[in-house]
């Protein structure tokens, strides 16, 4: 199994180069763009471009977080440790929005 570390490493060989001469501002309408395309293929019940989305959105996040230099992982399970952040229960017991 590959770890979101292994994965912000791999995007990183993958792309850095280019993040990086692209800045935050561009990666991040890119994201935007990506959220979009997601929103679009669940409105129209488009299992495949669901998937390919959703992969699109997540390279893209772990792009921006390159960019920034943020450990995605780190921050990640540092936030999300076992219980929800906000009520500290598993499964979470927030009233609903
Ligand atoms: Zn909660």
């Amino acid at each position: 199994m590959t770890s979101i570390k292994e994965f912000q490493n791999l995007m990183h060989r993958l792309y850095f180069l280019r993040d990086s001469k692209r800045g935050v501002k561009t990666t991040i309408e890119w994201l935007k763009e990506e959220v979009d395309e997601l929103y679009e293929a669940i409105r129209n019940d488009d299992k495949r471009g669901i998937s390919e989305e959703f992969a699109d959105v997540l390279a893209w996040l772990v792009s921006l977080a390159n960019v920034l230099d943020v450990d995605l992982q780190e921050a990640t399970l540092k936030k999300y440790a076992g219980n929800c952040p906000k009520c500290n229960s598993a499964p979470c017991k927030c009233p609903l929005k």
